[in-house]
């Protein structure tokens, strides 16, 4: 029985969170599988760098939708547990603006949210918070199953599944509206609308062109957000030590750099930067589809993703890693900074397609957010984030124009209390150049198409594409960027892929021992 459950061979090309996911369903299936990559370790944009001797989180920091992440881990026969220690974090995010010494902080306890908006601009103001957490709540529960979990969902498909009382939360919201709009008529206070305008960006776009649907990223905050022992790096460590324990065969500083085809333009393997060739009944592709498009993956799949122009690119961004002591502002975990010009930030970045003049800076404080205080004076580990145009692939981001941006944002934390002085080795920049060498393709895009406009949400490629046997993961496929979206779809991959694999003559289910059926696989992933 395991003889005719290893014949079929799957080769996943990234191990980025939606590979793993995908290499490690298809392992615990009994298939197969060679996940590569050209990077030396997994995790794709989850990964760390080192600075000044401290290994810290250099990609996402705010881990959300712990539920995703579970049922799949469970799919595969395992638990949460098997992952690092998830503590949840009571403050979400601290925010200040430029020049003001009053903070805001969001707390997981909405109530605790409410006072504190409360205290900041008026009981008004948290009565209206109030009720825009009710209908967050709904709109996510209405998404939730029609759109997130759906293996690729259309406008006749959601209308169908959403039913009345689905569509009328929908419209209520306005359907053209955009989040800014949405909230202009929510919020009077101008420093909440653009605290919570700054959804649109979890996803990489700006609140000018997001639909308000996206919204519901405050559900998904208020769902709770965990810090990770360890940080978001061991997440994805813990999944490829799972799938390796399942047989797939790891291999890093492995570039692809072609998928083969048969005669009859099916997958039939994968050529190696190296020259190795590795048969494969199927692959799963987890970089930018845009490299597909581009021909990084040879000329034959091409045409296996639909091309997206550079100006749909979601955000890209400058960040600095840096390991140094802080003084003068009480860091939490999560602190945004706030510009007075917020609409001049997306302008920049999204038409004028350059660094903002006035960008929010985004600072994670990766010791902070545990029982104790951190102590002053000691050096602290911190990813400092701006927002950038994802033109990695049009030009230089050199010091002549990351220098300044620096220099602002630093003038930024300053104005609002938080000294901040690293030295040169204390510091390590990435621009999104480098994001676009380490992702090719994607121009540095760190969320795949930007979600701009309604329509966007039914336009990311799905898990099967053109080319039978290809199979697509990722940020840049449907549901979307971010850790657990990544993640769902790389198990959307896997059921697809398996389903696939079902309906050649030679593949046979079996039971695996934790009495998952490939069929069963397939059929979990879909709403
Ligand atoms: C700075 C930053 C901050 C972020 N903040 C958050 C956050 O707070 N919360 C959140 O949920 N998300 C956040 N994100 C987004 C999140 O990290 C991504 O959406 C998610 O990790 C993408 O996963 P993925 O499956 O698309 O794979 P990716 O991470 O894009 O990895 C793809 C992998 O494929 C490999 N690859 C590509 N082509 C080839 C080839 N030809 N041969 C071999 N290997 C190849 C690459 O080397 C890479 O390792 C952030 C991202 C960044 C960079």
């Amino acid at each position: 029985m395991a003889e005719a459950r290893r014949e079929r061979r799957v080769v996943v090309i990234g191990a980025g969170i939606g590979g793993l996911v995908s290499a490690l369903l298809l392992a615990r299936q009994g298939v197969q599988v060679t996940l590569l990559d050209s990077a030396s370790g997994p995790g794709g944009k989850m990964r760390q760098q080192q600075v000044d001797g401290a290994a810290m989180d250099a990609g996402p920091t705010v881990f959300t939708l712990r539920w995703v992440l579970e049922q799949i881990l469970e799919q595969a026969g395992h638990s949460l547990a098997d992952l690092p220690p998830l503590t949840p974090l009571p403050v979400l995010a601290r925010h200040a603006w430029r020049g003001h010494d009053a903070t805001l902080d969001l707390f997981a306890d909405a109530r605790r949210s409410a006072e504190a908006i409360g205290a900041f601009a008026g009981a008004d103001e948290a009565r209206r918070f109030v009720a825009f957490c009710a209908e967050a709540r709904k709109v996510y529960r209405t998404l939730e199953g029609p759109y997130m979990r759906s293996a690729k969902p259309s406008v006749p498909g959601m209308i169908a599944s959403l039913g009345p009382r689905g569509l009328a939360t929908l419209t209520g919201l306005g359907p053209f509206n955009t989040l800014w709009r949405y909230l202009g008529r929510h919020f009077q206070n101008p420093r909440l609308r653009q605290l919570f305008a700054r959804y649109a960006t979890y996803c990489g776009a700006s609140p000018w062109q997001a639909p308000a649907t996206l919204m519901l990223v405050a559900q998904v905050e208020l769902d709770g957000v965990w810090a990770v022992q360890g940080g978001m790096h061991a997440v994805a460590q813990s999944f490829a030590r799972l799938a390796g324990q399942h047989g797939a065969t790891l291999r890093y500083g492995s570039a692809c750099s072609r998928i083969l085809l048969d005669q009859a333009g099916h997958t039939r393997g994968v050529q190696l930067a190296s020259g190795e060739e590795l048969p494969a009944d199927a692959v799963v592709f987890n970089g930018s589809p845009q490299a597909l498009v581009n021909g990084l993956l040879g000329p034959a799949v091409r045409h296996a993703a639909p091309s997206q122009p550079v100006k749909r690119r979601s955000l890209s961004a400058v960040t600095w890693a840096v390991n140094a002591p802080t003084a003068g502002f009480e860091l939490e975990r999560h602190n945004v900074f706030f510009d007075d010009d917020y609409r001049s930030e997306f302008e920049d970045i999204f038409h004028r397609r350059r660094l903002p003049g006035a960008g929010t800076v985004y600072v994670c404080a990766q010791d902070r957010g545990g029982a104790q205080p951190w102590p002053s004076g000691a050096p602290e580990r911190l990813l400092c984030l701006v927002n950038a145009p994802a033109d990695g692939d049009q030009r230089p981001f050199d010091a002549q124009e990351t220098d300044p941006c620096e220099q602002r944002s630093l003038s930024l934390l300053g104005s609002c209390g938080l000294r901040l002085s690293p030295q040169p080795h204390q510091m390590q920049r990435t621009t999104p150049t480098d994001f676009n060498r380490l992702f090719p393709a994607s121009g540095g895009a760190l969320y795949g198409q930007a979600t701009h406009g309604w329509m966007a949400l039914f336009q990311r490629p799905g898990a099967s594409c053109r080319v039978p046997g290809l199979f697509l993961a990722g940020g840049g496929v449907h549901p979307g960027p971010g850790v657990p979206m990544a993640a769902l779809s790389g198990q959307l991959a896997a059921a697809a892929l398996m389903a696939h694999l079902g309906s050649t003559s030679r593949w046979h289910p079996v039971a695996t021992s934790g009495g998952m059926s490939t069929r069963s696989a397939t059929t979990a992933a879909m709403p």
